[in-house]
């Protein structure tokens, strides 16, 4: 038999030691066969719903049966201003100015408002600089505004690559990159936090860089808000945008996030595609014909939110307010660090590690890549469903990575334990 080091009561001892152990109450865990909570590590993908965002949505279900037209003003969270209630939070969340954040509409169409503005190709500064991995819809969008200005992909979009062999990119090769083709690059946009891999690039020491050479730099932080402490407006990070589904809790497809810098804020000569409202609310309701941008990241809301969408993002923010980012990454650190150990003592001779072992270049994430006798990738996928079948969920990447985040908010020690155990079974 397996001597174990470490046994599900020390795991059980750590979760009675965690001072954030509480918050998983405040969530639904959904039921695994037995009845018992799912071992759900799929907050990457998507969050698990907070007790309280039923009430914030039928808050404003009950206030719009009441009022009618009238909840825009004298709802309890009236509907005219309801992106303000979610601002000071969202700043605080990623480390901005509150007039630097906005939330609105979803990620890919920020992605794109964001380029309108922000990627301006022009003389011999054209490139549009991403990751050869991004996803999917990064990739479309990047490439789709390349040629919405008339330019090739192929010259103009350049991607970076991680060297052959490895799996994530190296900071010298990014840095490097930026350093050669600096003068031709208009526009660096990168992940946070790379959904594949979980890599955390270095966001502070891109953007130098970035701007050293007279380039934007920008950050789809998709996997990135609510997972890792961030400081975008003293990083001087030029735009940024996430969808508040995966770590934040929100719900499906619900109200992404955008972050511009202050410097470019204020800037009204900006090109932008423009909607009521990100016009200057003291008079947009004069709806008059001329577009006057309010200063700030609002300026760029094109239209009315959808409230029974941002609704949740509120209860989800106040949750992480409450939390603390700072705690919740220590949390994170510790769990992900107690899964690499378990899998590394139980099952290093059957799987690979793709994420980063450098603690300080990861999240609450690790990519697992299964080896050993089991080489065909339909008995390796044939693993990941019989994890599902004991109540393990987690994700299934093409050609043959698992990936599993252990969430801080609602994930314990021994959800990790029993994460490895089941693997184990598996194989
Ligand atoms: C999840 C994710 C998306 C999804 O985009 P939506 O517009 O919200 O559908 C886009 N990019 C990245 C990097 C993601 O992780």
């Amino acid at each position: 038999m397996h001597k174990q080091s470490f046994t599900l009561d020390d795991a059980r001892k750590l979760d009675a030691d965690d001072p954030l152990a509480a918050f998983r109450d405040r969530f639904y865990l959904p039921p695994g066969k037995d009845g018992k909570p799912q071992i759900y590590f799929c907050g990457h993908s998507l969050g698990l719903q907070p007790k309280t965002t039923a009430q914030v949505i039928g808050d404003e279900l009950d206030d719009w049966q009441r009022l009618g037209v009238e909840g825009h003003f004298r709802s309890r969270h009236p509907w005219m201003p309801y992106h303000r209630f979610l601002t000071e939070y969202t700043a605080e969340l990623v480390g901005a100015l509150p007039t630097e954040v906005v939330n609105m509409n979803s990620l890919t169409v920020n992605l794109h408002l964001m380029m309108v503005s922000f990627y301006r190709p022009q003389g011999e500064r054209r490139k549009l600089l991403i990751e050869k991995g991004a996803f999917p819809s990064d990739r479309y969008a990047a490439e789709s505004q390349v040629r919405y200005h008339g330019l090739n992909p192929a010259k103009d979009l350049l991607e970076i690559a991680p060297r052959d062999g490895e799996t994530t990119i190296r900071d010298e090769d990014l840095l490097g990159i930026i350093d050669q083709q600096g003068e031709q690059i208009a526009l660096i946009l990168l992940p946070g936090v790379q959904y594949y891999t979980g890599q955390v690039f270095d966001m502070a020491t891109i953007t130098e860089a970035a701007h050293k050479k007279g380039c934007l730099a920008a950050f789809d932080l998709a996997h990135t808000a609510g997972n890792i402490p961030l400081q975008l407006h003293d990083w001087g990070v030029d735009f940024a945008t996430w969808c508040s589904y995966k770590y934040l809790n929100s719900g499906p497809g619900s109200v992404a996030g955008c972050f511009v810098h202050e410097r470019h804020g204020e800037d009204r000569e900006l090109p932008r595609f423009a909607g009521w409202w990100g016009h200057d609310q003291e008079s947009r309701f004069e709806m008059g014909p001329e577009f006057k941008p309010m200063p700030g990241a609002e300026g760029w809301q094109l239209s009315n939110p959808p409230i029974l969408a941002l609704a949740p993002v509120l209860a989800s923010l106040e949750i992480f307010h409450e939390a603390g980012m700072g705690r919740l990454r220590e949390k994170s650190l510790a769990l992900t660090g107690l899964m690499e150990k378990l899998l590394h003592e139980r099952l290093g001779d059957r799987l690979e590690i793709l994420t980063p072992d450098n603690p300080q270049q990861r999240g609450s994430q690790l990519s697992v890549r299964l080896t050993g006798q089991r080489n065909s990738r339909d008995s390796r996928r044939e693993v990941f469903d019989a994890l599902a079948a004991l109540d393990v969920i987690c994700d299934w990447r093409e050609p043959d990575v698992i990936r599993a985040a252990p969430v801080p908010l609602y994930n314990s020690h021994e959800d990790v334990w029993k994460f490895v155990e089941r693997l184990a079974e598996c194989l």
